[in-house]
C-alpha cells in the first residue's frame, strides 16, 4: 500500500547518462525523452490480465487493472492512478497541442497524458505508453 506523503520523500534523481545505462532504448525514449509509442503496437493496450502496472523506470506501482478500460485509442487507458500522489501532471504544449503530461512522482519518468473525456463518474482518461510501464500479474 502506498501511504500519503511517502512518494515525495522518496524521489529518485539520476542523470540522463545514468538513465540511459539503466533503461532499454525504448524505455529511455519514452520515460526520459517524452516519446510516444505507436497505437495498437504496444504491449498492454489489449492486456486484460489482473494485476498492477508499475513505473518502468523505478518500479513504483502506478495503475491497477481494475481501473483499465477500453478507450479505443490503442494505448493502455485508466480512469485513475493507484493513489493521488504516485503521478504528477504538467502542461505540455509540444506539437501545437494543449495537453497535460503525466509523470511518475518518484523518478519523474514520462508516462503519457491525461484527458477529460474518460468514462463517468470520474471523467478522466489516463492515456499511457505501454513502454513506460511494467505489468505485474496478480498472484
Ligand atoms: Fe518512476
Amino acid at each position: 500500500m502506498i501511504t500519503k506523503g511517502k512518494v515525495r520523500t522518496d524521489k529518485i534523481e539520476r542523470s540522463e547518462e545514468e538513465w540511459r545505462k539503466l533503461l532499454t532504448p525504448e524505455k529511455f525514449k519514452i520515460l526520459r525523452q517524452e516519446g510516444t509509442e505507436p497505437a495498437f503496437q504496444n504491449k498492454y493496450w489489449d492486456n486484460h490480465e489482473e494485476g498492477t502496472y508499475q513505473c518502468g523506470g523505478c518500479g513504483l506501482p502506478l495503475f491497477s487493472s481494475q481501473d483499465k478500460f477500453e478507450s479505443g485509442t490503442g494505448w493502455p487507458s485508466f480512469t485513475k492512478p493507484l493513489a493521488d500522489d504516485v503521478v504528477e501532471t504538467e502542461p505540455d504544449t509540444r506539437f501545437g497541442m494543449k495537453r497535460i503530461s503525466v509523470k511518475c512522482a518518484r523518478c519523474g519518468g514520462h508516462l503519457g497524458h491525461v484527458f477529460d473525456d474518460g468514462p463517468p463518474p470520474l471523467g478522466t482518461r489516463y492515456c499511457m505508453n505501454s513502454g513506460s510501464l511494467d505489468f505485474v500479474p496478480k498472484k
